[in-house]
């Protein structure tokens, strides 16, 4: 692993990054690749102050403006892209296809943000009084704390980062403890673009418009509870989202919540199988079953199940495993131990409430010996039992058979989470029930493609237990910006709304 000059090309001194409590290791090799110092309560409560004094300064410049740093973002982004591809590999596990495909999705949200900052378009509404307008008007909110997971060590952070910066915000990052290299690399990537745009446009980007809080969820905290982070957006599970809303809640301050999933496919009579095998296998396997959105559960007729699963073993048996920056691999590390720890205990559960299990094992790679790598898992159970409700962040995915597409719908929805859902047919009436009012309760629905790999222009993000929030496209920035409605009186007159009167 060339990490030293990976670190080089993104502007960080691998030798430097040797001292601190924060120990970071490759999930490709268990071992250690840097120590960092964490931030403490104070100095997070000053790196807090800093971003708000950048946001007074940051909500003034026109939001076009704001969006050629984001253009220029996007230019440093793609010229550092095979590096810091490398280092989500590194840090994260993720295949090399994986790791630049993260990094293109940065690209792809800061072109969309930049088209977006010239379209934070408010309303004209008709007013009922003569000579009155109304209008809304979407204004800068404040400082955005972003909380992000391990398995989208970056991708996550310009999303939020993206939109926040057009729509005039600050930004305090607190990236996961396991992955803070990639965060400590993008946010050298963003100093290349501030420094770009205060050449080339002469406008200073002001101190602490991107800060970046080191450490474990205790550094976290810090910013869930201070009243000056005016919007906290928190990736990762749900767990953390019911810590975290309610403190949030409890200053009266915004949260955006996306939290875990458990992502069900049907497959319909009619399926075009062949297409459903390789949605399957990337949405189940890739990123070893670690997306919030990967299949968990697979819903399957009782007519074709018998012809889809021997398929689905047969190249569940091929599919290779191993270190994810060499050679074919197609399935990476798990994140760490715990995470092997989860799938084995979740594989035992299954058995115990009557699960076929094939696959599961812990795999041995040649020069990775501290990696936990494992075999994709198949369990094919009778029902939805308990397990299947819980969102394991391993491949596993349980199979079940159903009669009737209002069966498999019931099952799909009866879970806690309700991020990413798809099916699989070519019977227009299927494809439209399950996207229609009765259909999947998720945020995500697709037709004939897997429940995972979205691309940004669409809203990102689910229901009930993932916690309601969107990101990413279509008109998620208003969850970054504050709107007021504005009534305006051109005549010489003041009448009352409602038809009032109040005159002595
Ligand atoms: P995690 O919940 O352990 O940690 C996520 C982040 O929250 C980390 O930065 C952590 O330090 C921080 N954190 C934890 N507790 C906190 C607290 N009380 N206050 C403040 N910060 C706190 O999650 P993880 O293991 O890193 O990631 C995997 C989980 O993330 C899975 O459940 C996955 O589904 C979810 N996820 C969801 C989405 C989505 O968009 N819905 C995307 C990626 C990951």
């Amino acid at each position: 692993m060339k990490l030293d000059k990976v670190l080089k090309s993104l502007g960080l001194d691998g030798k430097a990054l040797k001292k601190g409590d924060l120990i970071v290791r490759s999930p490709i090799t268990g071992g250690e690749v840097a120590r960092l110092v964490c931030d403490d309560a104070k100095g997070a409560a000053k790196k807090i102050g800093k971003a708000q004094a950048a946001f007074l300064a940051w909500r003034q410049v026109p939001a076009p403006k704001r969006g050629e740093l984001v253009r220029l973002l996007g230019e440093e982004l793609r010229a550092h892209k095979a590096a810091l591809g490398e280092l989500v590999s590194i840090e994260a596990g993720k295949i090399t296809t994986e790791g630049l495909g993260e990094v293109q999705e940065m690209i792809d949200i800061c072109d969309f943000a930049v088209g977006l900052s010239r379209q934070l378009y408010g309303l004209t509404i008709a007013s009922e009084r003569p000579g009155h307008r109304m209008a809304e008007t979407w204004h800068p909110l404040g400082v955005v704390g972003v909380i992000t997971a391990f398995n989208f060590p970056v991708a996550v952070w310009s999303w939020n980062t993206a939109l926040a910066l057009v729509a005039g915000n600050s930004v305090v990052w607190k990236p996961s403890e396991k992955t803070p290299l990639t965060a400590l690399a993008s946010a050298k990537i963003f100093g290349k673009a501030a420094a770009r745009f205060a050449k080339e446009t002469g406008t200073a980007i002001p101190d602490g418009l991107l800060e970046v809080l080191i450490g474990a969820r205790e550094v976290g905290e810090v910013m869930v509870d201070d009243p000056r982070v005016a919007l906290v957006s928190a990736t990762g599970s749900t767990r953390m989202g019911r810590e975290v809303a309610p403190r949030v809640a409890k200053r009266f301050g915004r949260s955006l919540l996306e939290l875990g999933g458990n992502n069900a496919m049907i497959v319909c009579p009619s399926a075009d199988l062949k297409l459903a095998e390789r949605a399957i296998l990337f949405s189940a396997v890739g990123t070893a079953g670690q997306r919030c959105t990967s299949l968990r559960r697979l819903i399957v007729h009782e007519e074709i199940y018998g012809k889809l699963l021997p398929r689905l073993k047969k190249l569940y048996g091929q599919v290779p495993v191993g270190n994810p920056l060499e050679g074919k691999a197609l399935i990476g590390p798990l994140i760490d131990a715990a995470a092997f720890e989860a799938m084995q205990n979740a594989l035992k559960q299954a058995k115990a409430e009557g699960g076929k299990v094939t696959g599961g094992e812990r795999v041995s790679v040649a020069g990775c010996s501290g990696g936990y790598y494992v075999k994709p898992a198949i369990v094919e159970l009778a029902k939805q039992s308990p397990v299947m409700t819980h969102e394991t962040f391993a491949p596993i995915l349980y199979v079940v058979k159903y009669k009737t597409l209002a069966e498999a719908i019931q099952l799909q929805n009866d879970v806690p989470q309700g991020l990413s859902s798809c099916i699989f047919t070519r019977d227009v009436r299927e494809a439209e029930l399950f996207t229609s009012a009765t259909g999947s309760d998720c945020g995500i629905a697709n037709v004939n493609i897997g429940p995972s790999g979205a691309e940004i222009g669409g809203a990102f993000g689910g229901e009930k237990e993932t916690g309601g929030g969107r990101e990413s496209g279509s008109d998620a920035w208003k969850a970054y910006m504050r709107r007021a409605t504005n009534t305006i009186n051109y005549s010489d007159q003041l009448p009352l709304a409602q038809g009032v009167k109040f005159d002595i």
